[in-house]
């Protein structure tokens, strides 16, 4: 890949659920996973129609500083993953960051951690970590590869102590089970120090569509939670002492 060309699924200018305050979020092409609740299928593929230069979507991000500045936001790179990009995403991050630009950067986490990903995260102010499942197994039924560059990409950002919203999908049968919520809740403590919020993503079906329309059959036979489950498990993160919040 190369740091002046990135390839970008699309762009959301106030995007309010990927971070704090009003965020520039770009969304870019191919991701190493395929999760069975993807509702961004659309994102897997690399596509040349949506090739920008650096140059380009700086100047195009830099337009909306002032509502960075009024809101506390800032930009996102999601995806997709961004980390398959991350030549483009370190150039862009210490472009930005020259203009005190709040960076977040929405990731799976599995990447091997060299030196260009060691750049990116020294620009980064808040890292959204995406846990699928915290057992390597299901994490491999889950999303067609396990877990263990996740767990050491989480290691490397404890060394060097940077700030993490953890993001979990509530998935009916796969992550919603009480046991399960308790394991993650132990599997993180040991990370408290740098956690700073954990989000609970409710699965949903809104992506079903997508997958149906890339001629992709839909992998989930499951229904959403439901508010009661959806309250247990936060009572458990507040009772645990996290801040958490459910998107
Ligand atoms: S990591 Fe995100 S974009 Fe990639 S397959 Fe999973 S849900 Fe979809």
């Amino acid at each position: 890949m190369q740091k002046n060309i990135g390839y970008i699924h699309s762009i959301e200018t106030g995007g309010t659920v990927d971070g704090p305050g009003i965020r520039y979020v770009i969304f870019f092409q191919m991701c190493p996973f395929r999760c069975k609740f993807c509702h961004n299928p659309d994102t897997w593929y690399k596509n040349p129609m949506g090739i920008r230069t650096l140059d380009n979507v700086v100047s195009d991000i830099l337009k909306y500083k002032n509502f960075f500045n009024f809101s506390g936001g800032g930009i996102t790179v999601s995806g997709g993953e961004p980390l398959l990009q991350s030549e483009f995403v370190f150039e862009l991050f210490k472009k930005l960051k020259k203009d005190n630009i709040h960076c977040a950067l929405d990731t799976c986490g599995y990447v091997d951690i060299n030196d260009t990903i060691k750049g990116v995260i020294q620009n980064t102010d808040l890292v959204l970590l995406d846990i699928k499942h915290i057992n390597t197994q299901i994490h491999k039924e889950l999303t067609g590869k396990d877990n263990n560059k996740v767990t050491e990409f989480l290691n490397y950002l404890s060394n060097v102590n940077k700030k993490v919203w953890i993001r979990q999908v509530l998935v009916p049968t796969y992550t919603t089970d009480i046991v399960y919520i308790e394991g993650l809740i132990k599997f993180l403590d040991k990370y408290r120090g740098i956690i700073e919020k954990v989000e609970l993503l409710p699965y949903h079906t809104m992506g079903k569509e997508k997958w149906e329309k890339l001629g992709l059959k839909y992998q989930l036979d499951v229904e959403p939670p439901n508010n009661q489950v959806l309250q247990e498990i936060k009572d458990k993160f507040i009772n645990s002492g996290y801040d958490v919040l459910i998107n």
